[in-house]
């Protein structure tokens, strides 16, 4: 990472960290970290220069989502989130004159993108919507019971997924931007939850108007493969890699305080720091094979679609989030009572609740289930070699 965008990150993880147990205390958007992040111009490095942004890959995203992570997990989160709806914007884009424009108002004004996939009771089940778009004339409107919309009231746009037309099969889905002067949010639901309690999930009814042109032409479907499905299951492990790696530092230093007391007696819960050091080395060298793959194919639609590469995407996220979770619970085994308060430089509180989150952010049982056949069908390497 060049030296520019090394500072500008470490600007922001500085502000983020300030700010962390109030946003955790209080269940609120961390502003100050995203006033930050705008004043950094950090909001739209996916997006090319002519849209204002600074064309970067989605590593550099998740550079940005690891060092936030390490010091405010919902931070980091709500920045994946943003990141993910802005590679599908950008990356599926049409080229009419009004989504061209809709793109440089996010780059030039860096702006925060929601996204509404949550729907009524239906859980991650993303691949189906209820809501339809309902065209009249040149205008498109939707009326969406948003059940889990994070930063829903602090975001600067909402990307959301929506039946076709009231003709339309669930499935037949499209992803549609609205500003926030095109939609009104109703709240339905709080957010009091045990962790990631700062990206403020909550629950609203979505009443937006557009132009149609602020809906994508290409299916969702297509978009969800290629860009919806990788970008954020590569963005979400990136934070949580992060989040443990701020357990992990916490446990170090706790075995190091101890060692010094007790000179050079480590404390019983030392092997767990090492077991976290592990861990978390395993968890990071998974998220940079896994962005690694999806660099080599991310100008190949029909290799991001291929199969193998969906199947193992699904199952490294859930792998991810077992490695986090593991990790974070080393860190909190290693340090014992000071982890489990919730006060002092080495409580684990925070970390654990955050990180479980990871395992219920599209349920990893419903991943499991859901490729189970392909896993199936792919067998097993044929050699060490494919493993790489
Ligand atoms: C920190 C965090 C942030 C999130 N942010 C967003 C966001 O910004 N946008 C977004 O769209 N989603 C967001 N989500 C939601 C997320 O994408 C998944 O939809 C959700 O976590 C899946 O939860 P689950 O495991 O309970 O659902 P699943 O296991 O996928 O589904 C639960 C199933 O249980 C059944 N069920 C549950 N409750 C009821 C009920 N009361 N009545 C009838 N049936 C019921 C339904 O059949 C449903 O299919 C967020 C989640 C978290 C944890």
């Amino acid at each position: 990472m060049e030296g520019d965008l090394a500072a500008r990150i470490a600007a922001v993880a500085a502000v983020a960290a300030r700010h962390a147990d109030t946003v955790d205390a209080d269940a609120r958007f961390p502003a100050e970290a995203f006033a930050e992040l705008k004043a950094q111009k950090l909001m739209a490095v996916l997006l090319p220069h002519v849209f204002g942004g600074e064309g970067r890959s989605v590593a550099d995203a998740a550079q940005i989502c690891y060092a936030l992570g390490k010091v405010c997990s919902s931070t980091s989160m709500i920045y994946a989130m943003h990141s993910a709806n802005v590679a599908c914007v950008v990356n599926h884009r049409d080229d009419s004159e009004h989504f061209l424009a809709c793109l440089r108002r996010i780059g030039v004004n860096q702006m925060l993108l929601a996204s509404s996939t949550t729907e009524g009771q239906n859980g991650a089940n993303v691949r189906a919507s209820a809501a339809s778009l309902v065209h009249t004339g040149d205008i498109v409107s939707l009326d969406r019971d948003a059940s889990v919309l994070s930063y829903g009231a602090d975001a600067d746009a909402i990307v959301t997924t929506a039946r076709r037309s009231p003709e339309s099969l669930p499935s037949d889905q499209v992803l549609a931007l609205f500003f926030h002067d095109d939609y009104s949010l109703q709240r339905t639901s709080k957010w009091d939850v045990m962790g990631m309690r700062g990206t403020c999930s909550e629950g609203f009814r979505l009443m937006a108007k557009g132009r149609r042109e602020q809906v994508l032409s290409e299916p969702y479907d297509r978009i969800h493969r290629r860009s919806m499905v990788p970008v954020t299951h590569l963005l979400w492990a990136a934070c949580w890699a992060g989040v443990a790696a701020g357990a992990v530092t916490r446990a170090q230093s706790f075995v190091r305080m101890v060692a010094r007391a007790q000179k050079g007696a480590l404390p019983p819960g030392a092997p767990c720091a090492t077991q976290a050091s592990l861990s978390l080395s395993t968890l990071v060298r998974l998220v940079d094979s896994a962005l690694a793959n999806y660099l080599a194919r991310a100008s190949d639609g029909k290799a991001l679609e291929e199969l193998g590469f969906q199947t193992e995407l699904n199952l490294r996220k859930v792998s991810a989030s077992e490695l986090a979770i593991t990790t974070v619970m080393h860190a909190f085994n290693a340090c014992g009572i000071a982890a489990y308060r919730n006060d002092g430089d080495f409580s684990v509180s925070r970390s654990l609740r955050d990180i479980l989150s990871s395992a219920i952010m599209i349920n990893n049982s419903r991943i499991l289930a859901n490729v189970s056949t392909s896993c199936l069908i792919g067998g097993v390497p044929d050699s060490l070699s494919r493993l790489q």
